[in-house]
């Protein structure tokens, strides 16, 4: 594909905070070479140049990479080869199905359009969505089905808010997010719970923006244990809104509480590789340690060791526990469940479940920001991009 057509096309995926659709890269983390496309629900154009092809439900479309070219099959012909190939919705309840064959990848439903066209030698699938349903279905991925609205209300404020702040991350590649982690997890229609929908569209073009009218780092986790973390303290920027708060929620919930043994030859390798002389510690009792708030440290013979370092390095699933030495073994006994920081979601589902609304508990979890409409967003400033690494963090900032 030319360059000109390439970075005309760039334009017409990247959309702006205003626009009603945003374009999403499908399978982003796979080489796709082959893909399989059958329409759902609705109908659809498949457009092939100035061709264009009815596909009703069931129809299946081949698609393979050619080089730098796509070659485009039916059930009973070859379609001929093309740079790009468009497949749009004609209705509003089109749904499509994507089966990547090569490599074999599960296949996944998604609403209206698909672009297919070849870059960095792969076969790129972009998802043209509405972004209330491309919303919905990220709040599906990422708390399951099953929920209060108001709790599904707080998660949809929270993807949007992401997927607001960052319609420029792929920008030099020609959309606007990626379906992996990198982004937000997307995984397309899933159940398409029509109660999620519900309260994605209830609170159409709302967003969290802190006190100066940016869009806040809406972070999230699944159980904070008890205690909420401070942005500092898992990553290295502080943020107003990002404050360790009490949390009596979520500590029955399914992930508050977990345990993990590690011999005491292992927890004595590590803290020897932190600097820690254990050949001081004469008393294995030296080695517990009842913390009653979140802890930042973890104090051992006259040093402190980042509890988020321990987190990292024994994979525990957060960094919120005690320790008892028993013998040869060390017990941690831990809370919670991810890095803490921000809104946690069994918490906020209980909050929801007791009758509590989505901004209450926004606000419970997120100080001193407000709840907007998108046209009041300052657009003006940088943008904080905070990404959690494994030991230590690294912030970027982006300039607008
Ligand atoms: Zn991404
Ligand atoms: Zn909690």
């Amino acid at each position: 594909m030319n360059r000109t057509l390439l970075v005309t096309l760039s334009l017409l995926l990247c959309t702006s905070l205003y626009s009603q659709k945003v374009s999403i890269s499908l399978f982003n983390d796979s080489n796709l070479n082959t893909i399989l496309v059958t329409p759902t629900e609705g109908s659809y154009k498949l457009i092939l140049g100035n061709s264009e092809i009815r596909l009703g439900v069931d129809q299946i479309v081949y698609l393979s990479r050619v080089g730098d070219s796509i070659l485009v099959r039916d059930a009973n012909s070859n379609l001929g080869t093309w740079s790009r190939v468009s497949i749009v919705g004609q209705t509003e309840e089109d749904a499509i199905r994507l089966k990547p064959i090569l490599p074999s990848i599960p296949a996944r439903v998604y609403s209206d359009n698909i672009s297919i066209y070849v870059e960095f030698n792969r076969l790129m699938a972009i998802n043209m969505i509405d972004r209330e349903k491309y919303i919905a279905s990220v709040v599906e991925a990422e708390s399951g089905p099953n929920k209060d609205e108001e709790f599904y209300k707080a998660q949809s404020l929270i993807a949007r808010t992401f997927a607001l702040a960052h319609l420029e991350k792929h920008k030099g590649e020609g959309f606007n997010l990626c379906d992996g982690t990198h982004c937000q997890a997307y995984k397309g229609k899933m159940n398409f719970d029509k109660d999620i929908y519900k309260a994605t569209v209830a609170t159409k073009d709302l967003v969290i923006v802190d006190t100066t009218k940016q869009f806040i780092t809406a972070a999230f986790h699944s159980n904070c244990g008890g205690f909420t973390a401070n942005s500092q303290d898992v990553w290295l920027t502080p943020k107003s809104y990002l404050v360790s708060v009490e949390d009596r929620y979520c500590t029955g919930a399914r992930n508050a509480s977990w345990e993990v043994k590690i011999p005491l030859g292992k927890w004595k390798k590590f803290l020897q590789s932190k600097g820690v002389d254990t050949t001081a510690i004469t008393d294995i009792k030296q080695y517990d340690f009842k913390p009653k708030e979140r802890p930042v440290y973890y104090p051992i013979a006259n040093q402190k060791i980042p509890t988020i370092q321990i987190r990292s390095n024994f994979k525990l699933r957060s960094a919120f526990f005690s320790v008892t030495a028993v013998k040869n073994i060390i017990r941690i006994d831990g809370r919670g469940y991810g890095h803490g920081v921000g809104l946690c979601q069994e918490g906020a589902m209980q909050m929801a479940s007791r009758g509590w609304k989505y901004d209450k508990i926004i606000n419970y979890y997120y100080k001193k920001v407000k709840i907007v409409n998108i046209s009041e967003v300052d657009q003006t400033r940088s943008i904080d991009i905070i990404i959690e690494k494994k030991d230590s963090t690294v912030v970027q900032t982006e300039k607008k």
